[in-house]
């Protein structure tokens, strides 16, 4: 039999390659540092229910992506959403409708990659810290310092600067890779016992310490009995706030809540802080995927492309594609 190909990545870019790479027959084996699926697409379990505190929502103008996600909502795995949007600029919150479509995983935003990962083979909480190449095949080392293998293959489909390390074997890769500036954002989640008095279920947010807040209750088949909401803060707040501890986070973005959202905010019942330390890419880039064919060595994820769910879920396509052209 021959070696499986090895993927280090179960958020959406690496389930994409995955997936096409399962369907065109290849055995495949994921790895994944985290304890399940789904990356910056992950939900937490919380006292309130599960919370969408990376994605929000997504986008499919791409045809392909706008086939597959059609499919996804046949199975139920996704649903539209199409919250009550605000705007808040210049001091004024004011209601800003518009006619794009938006999708979310239902009942939570890791029902997609949970799907997509289905029953393949997976060893979750193992963090690869090398990839090195044997004679005839490749290796990884994990943390833990246990090596997996052999795999004909391996794609790296993690946030660029935890890429740049794994692809040493191809310093080409590597260097793309570690070209790659990654911004964070600190999210906040708050659950209230009374309903907050606003018919806010989306707001985009400029000149505050907030670029998003979102009622997650609103989003289709969330169960709460909390009226919860997720606030994002934006980069250049949450470049200048990194090392706040939670608390004092949650402090802050709770008053910037209250100044915009327009009615008053109680202390939450409940809330918790989560830092994305590589939220997204600060520039786009066309690479769709980054390869080494000779070596059997590929990169893919949100950074090759456009910084969001669709891009991620193209540049895991376009890894596959590229490998399977030189099989
Ligand atoms: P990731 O989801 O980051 O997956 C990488 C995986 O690799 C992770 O599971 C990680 O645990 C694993 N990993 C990393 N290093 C290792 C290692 N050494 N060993 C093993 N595993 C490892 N996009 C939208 O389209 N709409 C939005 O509304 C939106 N909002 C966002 C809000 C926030 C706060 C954030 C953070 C992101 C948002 N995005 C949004 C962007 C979107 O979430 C990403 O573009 C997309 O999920 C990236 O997918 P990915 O597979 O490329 O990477
Ligand atoms: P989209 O078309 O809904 O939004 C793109 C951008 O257009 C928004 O950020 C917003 O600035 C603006 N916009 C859209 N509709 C608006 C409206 N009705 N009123 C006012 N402004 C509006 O979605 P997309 O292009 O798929 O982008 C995905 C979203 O993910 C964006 O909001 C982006 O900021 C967000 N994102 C956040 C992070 C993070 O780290 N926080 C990372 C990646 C993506």
């Amino acid at each position: 039999m021959t070696a499986p190909i090895a993927i280090i990545g179960t958020g959406i870019a690496g389930l994409s390659a995955a997936q096409a790479l399962h369907a065109a027959g290849q055995n495949v084996e994921l790895f994944d540092k985290s304890r399940g699926s789904g990356g910056r697409m992950a939900s937490k379990r919380s006292d309130a229910g599960s919370l969408d505190l990376g994605a929000q929502y997504f986008t499919a103008r791409d045809r392909r992506f706008a086939e597959v996600v059609q499919q996804w909502r046949d199975r139920g795995w996704v649903a539209e959403w199409s919250p009550s949007l605000y705007n808040f600029s210049e001091g004024r919150l004011l209601p800003s409708p518009d006619e794009q479509i938006r999708w979310v995983g239902t009942p939570r935003m890791s029902a997609i990659t949970r799907a997509l990962l289905g029953a393949l083979p997976v060893n979750f909480g193992c963090r690869i810290t090398e990839v090195f190449r044997g004679e005839r095949h490749w290796g990884l080392q994990d943390a833990e310092g246990l090596s997996h293998g052999p795999f004909s293959h391996v794609i790296v489909a993690t946030p660029a600067p935890q890429a740049t390390a794994l692809l040493a074997a191809a310093p080409k890769l590597a260097g793309a890779a570690a070209s790659v500036a990654m911004e964070p954002t600190w999210a906040v989640a708050m659950g209230f016992s009374e309903p907050l008095d606003t018919r806010v279920e989306g707001c985009f947010l400029q000149d505050s310490a907030l670029e998003w807040v979102a009622r997650n209750r609103s989003k289709p088949g969330r169960e709460s009995s909390l009226d919860t909401w997720v606030l994002h803060a934006t980069n250049t707040w949450s470049k200048q706030h990194l090392d706040l501890p939670k608390e004092t986070v949650i402090e802050h973005l709770h008053g910037a809540f209250a100044e915009t959202i327009g009615c008053a905010v109680p202390a939450p019942t409940f809330s918790l802080a989560h830092r994305w330390l590589y939220a997204r890419p600060s520039q786009a880039h066309q690479w769709g995927a980054l390869a080494d064919a000779d070596l059997g060595l590929y990169a893919c994820g949100d950074w090759c492309l456009s910084g969001r769910v669709e891009g991620a879920w193209l540049s895991g396509q376009e890894a596959a594609r590229r490998l399977l052209e030189h099989l």
